[in-house]
């Protein structure tokens, strides 16, 4: 038995194989072969496996998201039998004598390269279709699958690191656990572990990564952020016992379902999930949430290989709305950039990326990408109770123009005859000093304030949130940060605006007490937290 120390990100404990995830394009080398024929045959395998692999997805996408949405997978097996991309991997592998991975590779990055220069913006979006198809290629030719799909069995995924749009593209169906032996504990990759309700360790270091293999037992205790890789039989026997108190916890959770969120002395809150797709929703009613107080919708461009129509946003959010009945849901516009990147949009590489062309700054720059989303949103609303807040702001004047954006889609739509409700909610994050700092001058203008305390921290602390490094210079109980969220409550307050917290911090039950005595009206916490929220505010007394 070996154990391993990591940072655990969601308390729960797993025990089961391990499964190496392997980044593709990380494991292509350029290798001298003689027998090129050899090649452009385990090629051909992989093309043929590939193929079917799509068809297999094609299938699965057309019952669970319909056909529009599907449609991409049958382009992809288009694409692969493309002439004149084979022609150029085999040139390749003919003309410098090497490997077929390094062929798809460079006939990748080549072709990507030459889609992004066209101006046409669906021509430049084929860009991430011909690199997902070459990883695919890649993937089976060097046999490093993400996990084995053909079983049944859930497995402890293990990688170095996670991209947010790779986490989203596993199957959660089989993944009983997350490990990485990099990454940072407020990335979008652990809120994500958060969401799906599963054990995840991150920063378990090289030597984990380097000395364990596929189909190796191990346990995940995210409590302790401890993995135990061949465990013996008096750890394991532990580590089931304490699942087993984890389950019993959760059941007595369970009794708090159809209860209020109330202090002892009376004061109720508003506690609501936080969510990044549709395919959350049956987590916030399972988990008695009050509404969703944060709907991550850039999970909608991550998950696409172009941008999402009009009417693929509209059928989501319309999901999410009819689902919630009546509940309140507020959806975040498009919040990409930074650790959230999506190749279609073609984003330059950048020196500070969190301080950089993010979020709203791109909506506003690219008003094209907006407006869509502002139509699908809007149009949606007459389906439940809509509310629709914009990240990352730092001034009045952004806001100024978000807001006259919203009042000409509004327009066009009454032009055009297509209702929506007059009752939509308009607020924006507090997810920078600046925009506490002015949140008198913010608050004005807006129906609530969201604190967002994962980028309120990096930004006041001056802590990058993707750097493992930094981590123990992240106190989130900063006073600096309290202030920031006690100050723009004061200010919400007094201009009759509302305030809720939708960062990690609101499921920091050390902090309930706090927030409640600031007078914060609501905490949006992952699906798996809501109760336990529940629980520590009922235990709460103000008038003491
Ligand atoms: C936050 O910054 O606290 C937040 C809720 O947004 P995200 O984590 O998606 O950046
Ligand atoms: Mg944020």
């Amino acid at each position: 038995m070996k154990k391993y120390q990591g940072k655990g990100v969601y308390g729960a404990v797993a025990v089961g194989k391990i499964s190496l995830f392997k980044k593709p394009d990380a494991a292509v080398k350029r290798i001298r072969v003689v027998d090129t024929g050899n090649e452009k045959m385990r090629l051909e395998q992989a093309k043929t496996l590939a193929i079917e692999q799509l068809q297999k997805i094609y299938d699965k996408a057309l019952k669970e998201v319909g056909e529009a949405n599907a449609a991409i997978f049958e382009i992809h097996q288009m694409m692969l039998d493309d002439d004149d991309y084979n022609d150029s991997i085999d040139n390749i592998i003919d003309s410098q004598s090497v490997n077929a991975e390094y062929a798809v590779a460079v006939t990748a990055d080549n072709f990507a390269e030459m889609f992004s220069a066209m101006d046409d913006e669906y021509m430049k979006a084929r860009a991430a279709d011909v690199r997902d198809i070459s990883n695919r290629l890649i993937n089976n030719l060097s046999g490093s699958v993400s996990f084995d799909t053909d079983t049944n069995e859930k497995v402890i995924i293990c990688a170095s690191d996670l991209a947010p749009s790779e986490t989203v593209a596993l199957d959660k169906n089989k993944v009983l656990a997350f490990v990485t032996a990099h990454g940072s504990s407020n990335s979008h990759t652990a809120i994500l572990a958060r969401n799906m309700n599963i054990p995840a360790i991150i920063g378990a270091g090289d030597e984990f990564l380097n000395e364990i293999k596929d189909g190796m037992e191990a346990i995940v205790d995210g409590y302790t952020g401890e993995v135990f890789v061949a465990p013996d039989e008096v750890t394991k026997s532990k580590a089931l016992e304490k699942q087993f108190a984890d389950e019993e916890k959760k059941r007595l959770l369970q009794e708090l379902k159809g209860k209020d969120n109330v202090t002892l002395d009376g004061k109720k809150i508003n506690i609501y999930a936080n969510i990044g797709g549709v395919e959350n929703i049956g987590a916030v009613l399972l988990n008695d949430a009050g509404g969703i107080g944060l709907f991550r919708s850039e999970f909608l461009y991550l998950e696409n290989s172009d941008y999402p129509t009009e009417e693929q946003q509209f059928t989501a959010y319309k999901k999410v709305l009819e689902s919630m009945a009546g509940k309140k849901v507020i959806i975040r516009t498009l919040d990409i950039g930074a650790d959230k990147q999506v190749d279609y949009f073609d984003l330059k590489k950048e020196e500070n990326p969190a301080l950089g062309y993010r979020a709203i700054r791109i909506c506003l720059t690219r008003p094209d990408i907006f407006k869509t989303q502002l139509r699908a949103l809007y149009r949606a609303s007459s389906f439940g109770n809509l509310g629709i807040m914009f990240p990352m702001i730092t001034s009045v004047s952004e806001l100024e123009k978000i807001l006259a954006i919203c009042d000409e889609v509004k327009t066009e739509l009454n032009e055009q005859g297509v209702e929506f409700s007059d009752k939509i909610e308009l607020g924006i994050m507090i997810e920078t000093p600046a925009a506490a700092l002015i949140s008198d001058k913010l608050a004005p203008m807006v129906d609530f304030f969201s604190v967002g305390t994962n980028d309120l921290t990096q930004y006041t602390l001056a802590c990058d949130r993707q750097n493992p490094d930094i981590e123990q210079f992240v106190d989130t109980h900063h006073e600096a940060i309290l202030r920031l969220i006690e100050m723009s409550a004061e200010n919400a307050h007094k201009h009759g605006a509302w305030i809720g917290i939708c960062g990690e911090l609101g499921a920091d039950t050390s902090l309930t007490e706090t927030f409640l005595r600031m007078g914060i009206d609501e905490l949006s916490v992952s699906p798996t937290f809501v109760l336990k929220v529940r629980s520590a505010v009922r235990s709460i007394d103000l008038s003491k």
